[in-house]
């Protein structure tokens, strides 16, 4: 099973001097779209009906929407916010959430397999049971997050930040937190032998 590809659909944005590629269906980005309250209800209803898959979301705001069970699989969403965000069991596999802004999200039983997230805030948020295996963590920041009984099988949080996050009984195998700071993290019960080359890990439990 492939996943969705976005890169044959992305259009630039037709407002002057833009560089920021349009969002699906309408021929400008979220910062110069016309009817912005209209969009972001449409938004919502295709990310629940899967009809999001693989396309280019840059930017969007959806900031404490309810997208739980979503179907993201593949979706571009570098940049974009879902602060508070409700997430739950909602699909991401493959997306890109670069820079993206995922504090406070509720995201239990997601799927972020081979997701890209580098420099992502997920800060208090919670992703318990959610799957990051294979995915890059580079840089995230994820201080106080609940990451709980999550796949971090072979992931990549190196230099991220999970300072007082909750790893409880998560699979570490092969993650590499090279650098990474888990100062006051909680891995208690954790299973495998993550990388901690560098990592700064005082006052953790259970590393
Ligand atoms: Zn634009």
């Amino acid at each position: 099973m492939g996943l969705p590809t976005h890169h044959e659909r992305v259009r630039r944005c037709g407002a002057p001097q833009c560089t920021h590629p349009a969002l699906p269906g309408v021929p400008h980005c979220w910062e110069h779209v016309e009817n912005r309250e209209n969009l972001h209800e449409e938004l919502i209803t295709k990310a629940r009906d899967g009809s999001l898959a693989g396309q280019c979301l840059w930017g969007i705001d959806l900031s404490g929407a309810d997208l739980r069970g979503a179907d993201l699989r593949g979706a571009l969403l570098t940049e974009a916010k879902l602060q508070g965000a409700h997430l739950e069991r909602a699909n991401l596999s493959g997306a890109r959430l670069e820079r993206s802004d995922l504090r406070e999200a509720q995201a239990e039983g997601a799927t972020f397999a081979w997701a890209v997230l580098g420099l992502a805030d997920l800060s208090g948020g919670q992703f318990p049971r959610c799957d990051f295996s294979r995915s890059n963590l580079v840089g995230v920041r994820a201080v106080g997050g609940v990451f709980d009984e999550c796949n971090l099988y072979y992931s990549r949080p190196g230099k991220a930040d999970f300072t007082r996050a909750s790893l409880r009984e998560a699979n570490l195998t092969r993650a590499v937190f090279r650098r990474a700071i888990l100062r006051e993290a909680d891995a208690t019960g954790h299973g495998g032998q993550p990388n901690l080359d560098g990592a700064d890990t005082r006052g953790a439990r259970g590393l």
